[in-house]
C-alpha cells in the first residue's frame, strides 16, 4: 500500500468488506507530499517527534541526512495487512491509528501513534510486512525514513536500538490496556479516554472529528456516541459543532475517563 503519492488513491482497495470508520480525506492543503530532506532546513531546528527528538545528537546525525517531511491527510491508509512497509514514520502533529479488521468487516483501533511513537517499527525485526491496518486519524506532519535505511542504522546502532526498544515497550503497555479498555470499560469511559489521547497527541483541545468516526475508531454504534456526547456536552465538558469536538474540560473528562488514560499517559 505504501507507495508514496499514491496512498490517497488506494486506501479501501484492499476488501470492499472492510468497514473502515468513514474519514473523509480532507480537501485542504494538508496533502501527502514528500517535501524537503531534513538536511536542507536548519540542522537545530527542533523536531517534536519524541523518539527523533531525544537521541543523542550523534545518533541523531546519522539518521537525519536520510529523513523527509511529509503531510498525512486524515483517512489516508499508510499500511493494509501484508503490505510491505517501505518506510517508518515519525509523527508529528499527525495520528496514525492502528486497526485490527473483525469477522465482520468492522475494525477496532488497537492502539494510536502519535508524537511519541513510530509506525512501521516491526520492519527493524525483519518483518517486512504490515500486520495490522494503519490509518491516519488526525491529519498533520510527520518524518519518514526508508525502512532499509533505518534496519542499517538500527543493526550498527546500540543506543538507537535501546530507544526502539523502549518504545515498542510502550507500545505494547498500550495494546496490552487497549485490551482491558475494550472489553471491561464502559463506551462513555472508553470515549473520554481516547479523547483524551487523542489530544495529547496533537496537542490540540479542538478535534476534527465526527460522531461517526468516533463510533469507527471504538468499534460501537454511532447512536452509542451520539448520547454520550450530548450527555458530555451539558455537562460542559465538551462542545460538538459540525465535525469538530472542543474539549472545553479536560480534567471532568480525565474524571469521566477509566484508568487507561493515565497508565498509557505520554505526557
Ligand atoms: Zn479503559
Amino acid at each position: 500500500m505504501n507507495q508514496g503519492y499514491k496512498l490517497q488513491n488506494t486506501n479501501l482497495e484492499f476488501n470492499s468488506s472492510v468497514i473502515l470508520p468513514n474519514i473523509p480525506i480532507n480537501s485542504n492543503n494538508w496533502g501527502y507530499s514528500k517535501s524537503r530532506p531534513y538536511s536542507q532546513i536548519s540542522y537545530n531546528k527542533r523536531i517534536e517527534n519524541e523518539i527523533l527528538n531525544n537521541l543523542p545528537e550523534n545518533v541523531f546525525r546519522e539518521i537525519f541526512p536520510f529523513l523527509e517531511e511529509v503531510y498525512l491527510k486524515t483517512g489516508e491508509c499508510i499500511y493494509q495487512p501484508e503490505d510491505v512497509i517501505n518506510y517508518l514514520y515519525f509523527p508529528e502533529t499527525a495520528i496514525i491509528s492502528d486497526f485490527q479488521i473483525l469477522e465482520d468487516g468492522k475494525t477496532l483501533e488497537v492502539a494510536m501513534i502519535g508524537k511519541e511513537g513510530i509506525v512501521g517499527i516491526n520492519s527493524v525485526f525483519n518483518s517486512h510486512s504490515s500486520i495490522n491496518w494503519l490509518q491516519v486519524s488526525i491529519f498533520g506532519k510527520a518524518w519518514r525514513i526508508d525502512a532499509k535505511t533505518f534496519h542499517n542504522q538500527f543493526v550498527q546502532n546500540g543506543v538507537l536500538q535501546e530507544v526502539v526498544f523502549d518504545y515498542i515497550n510502550s507500545y505494547i503497555a498500550q495494546i496490552s490496556q487497549k485490551v482491558i479498555c475494550n472489553s471491561h470499560h464502559s463506551v462513555e469511559e472508553r470515549l473520554c479516554c481516547w479523547l483524551l489521547m487523542i489530544s495529547d497527541r496533537c496537542g490540540q483541545t479542538n478535534l476534527p472529528l465526527t460522531q461517526e468516526q468516533i463510533a469507527g475508531f471504538l468499534g460501537v454504534h454511532r447512536p452509542s456516541v451520539t448520547l454520550i456526547t450530548q450527555s458530555l456536552r451539558e455537562k460542559g465538558i465538551i462542545n460538538y459543532l459540525r465535525g469538530k469536538i472542543s474539549i472545553l474540560d479536560k480534567a471532568k473528562l480525565e474524571f469521566s475517563a477509566c484508568d487507561c488514560y493515565s497508565n498509557t499517559k505520554i505526557i
